[in-house]
Parts: structure tokens; sequence; C-alpha cells
């Protein structure tokens, strides 16, 4: 009977070894992808990662999800970056676009808007302690800041609310890319971050703004990169998701009711993304942070 115990235990304990292997593995596997001459995107378990060439080497902005990730992005971006990597940005505090920071050298500048820094301090605060901390953003702005580095200029923008409340876009001049984060998801439906000063209501006019911008191509926080035209789609999709809560909140409609709507149609071909046990991203929830937004409810029936 021990023995029996002991070799199922010891089965268990191979397919759980044999499993935490598996998952370092797809954690750590990533793919770059060429966006133009000098800027490329790693794809991976998390948001996508820009990654500028300079000739006094790498920027990079955001680095995923895991720490063994932002080692791979490190050694990738050195590579696709022309030496090591010398400014992170975060474009928001997720854990998506940030836990990899702690992978790059103490000291290395990292940049991140103001309300981006305190949601990382108030809303992740058990993630940056220990050395972590070291790696939280130590160059902060408001509204805009340049940098130059290498015969490249870099421009973070925050330009307003949407997903969160401290979302900044960094644009590379020069290669005509812009990195959106998490204000573009393409062909994805969104995460709308109401605790976290999310708004679908003005989402839809800080992409008017980011429009407004000198760019080409564009890097989604998550989905393919794209351009221009799958911006202006999503920004279609998000202010008719914005009319359908106004709509049911107009109406008086319950969240049931405004979730039955057809009257949502630019999310047609849209992909779920989900996180299971934490979060499921498809039609339903995007209605229901329109719909709570729009008729100011704390607790939508059904959660
Ligand atoms: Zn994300």
């Amino acid at each position: 009977m021990a023995r029996t115990l002991r070799r199922i235990a010891l089965v268990i304990a191979l397919a759980l070894a044999v499993a935490v292997v598996y998952a370092a593995g797809r954690i750590r596997s990533l793919h770059a992808e060429t966006v133009s001459k000098d800027v490329s995107c790693i794809f991976g378990l998390g948001g996508n990662v820009g990654v500028l060439r300079t000739s006094e080497g790498a920027v990079v902005v955001d680095t995923m999800t895991f720490r063994m990730q932002g080692d791979r992005i490190r050694e990738l971006a050195e590579e696709l970056g022309g030496g090591p990597v010398q400014v992170v940005f975060n474009t928001h505090w997720h854990r998506d676009h940030t836990h990899g920071n702690p992978a790059f050298a103490p000291g290395t500048k990292i940049v991140a808007t103001q309300r981006t820094l305190e949601h990382l301090r108030n809303r992740d605060a058990e993630y940056w302690t220990g050395p972590a901390a070291g790696t939280l953003p130590n160059e902060t702005f408001t509204d805009e800041h340049e940098l130059k580095l290498g015969g490249k200029t870099i421009r973070a923008l925050h330009l307003g609310r949407g997903h969160t409340d401290g979302d900044m876009v960094v644009l590379f001049v020069e290669d005509r890319v812009l990195h959106a984060g998490d204000l573009f998801f393409n062909g994805l439906y969104p995460n709308i971050d109401l605790d976290s000063g999310g708004s679908v209501k003005e989402w839809g006019d800080t992409l008017d703004r980011v429009l407004a911008l000198d760019f080409d191509r564009v890097i989604p926080g998550h989905g393919p990169v794209s351009d221009r035209a799958g911006l202006i789609a999503f920004q279609r999709f998000i202010r008719q998701l914005w009319q359908v809560g106004a709509d049911a909140a107009a109406k008086g409609e319950s969240l049931a009711q405004a979730q039955r709507t057809s009257a949502l149609t630019a999310d047609k071909g849209y992909g779920v993304m989900a996180i299971p046990f934490v979060m499921r991203l498809d039609r339903d929830f995007a209605i229901q942070r329109a719909w709570q937004e729009a008729t100011g409810a704390v607790k939508p029936d059904g959660l």
C-alpha cells in the first residue's frame, strides 16, 4: 500500500515537473517581426514589445508578464536593437506590460507616466518590493516626454483616458512607427480598466489625438502589427461600443438586455482573449464595461 502511494506520488511529481518545464518553455518562447528598418516587434504571452535600434543601443517598449520573459526580451532586444538596452518604456501599469522590468539592469532609464507609476505603487505594490523596486519607472511625465538617443527621436505622449487613465503611446519619429500600447487591441475585444480610470466614453477622442500624430505603422498592445486604417477601424468599434452603452442607459436597460443588442457590428471578426480564472475579454465583457460606465453602476448584475 505504502509502495503504491509512493509510486502515485512519484508519477504526480513527474507530471508536475513536465508541466512546469512545458509552461516555462511556453513563457520563454517569443518571436520577433520586423516593422520598419530599425523597429521590431516581439510577440509572446503578454503585451507586444517594441524594439528600436539606435547607434547607442536599444529602446524597449513594454516588458511582458514574467521575469523570465524579461530576460529573453533583453537578450533579443540587444540583438535587434544594436546593443545594450538604454531605455525602457512602460505604456501602462498592467502586469502583462511591466513584470519583465526586473530583468533589466538597475539604473536603466525606465519611463512611464506619473499616473502609471502611482498605479504600480498602489495597485500592484506586492510585486514591486525587494530588488524589483529598483526597476520601477524612474523618469515620469504627465503629458509629453521627448528623448533623443543614437540619432533617433522618441516621443512618449499621454493623450487622454481610454484603457486606463495613464496610458502612453510611443512614437519612433524617424521610423514613422507608433507603439499604441493597450489603447489599441487589434482584432481583439479590449480590456477597459474602469477601476484604473479607463473610459469607453473618452477612448474615441483620445484616439483622435493619437491619429493626429505622424506615423504609418502601428504596434498594438495586443494582436498583429497594423497601420492607420487598422487603428481607425478600432476607433469605430470603441465609438459604437460607447453608443451601445449610452443607448442602453438612456432606455433603462439591464446589462443582460444591453448584451443582447444587435447594434454592435464593428466587432466583426474580433477574437476573444482569455486568461483562465482571471478574465475573459469578449463581446459581453466589452458591453458590460460600456453599460457600467454609462449607467454609473458599480456592480452590474451577473457579477
Ligand atoms: Zn495588455
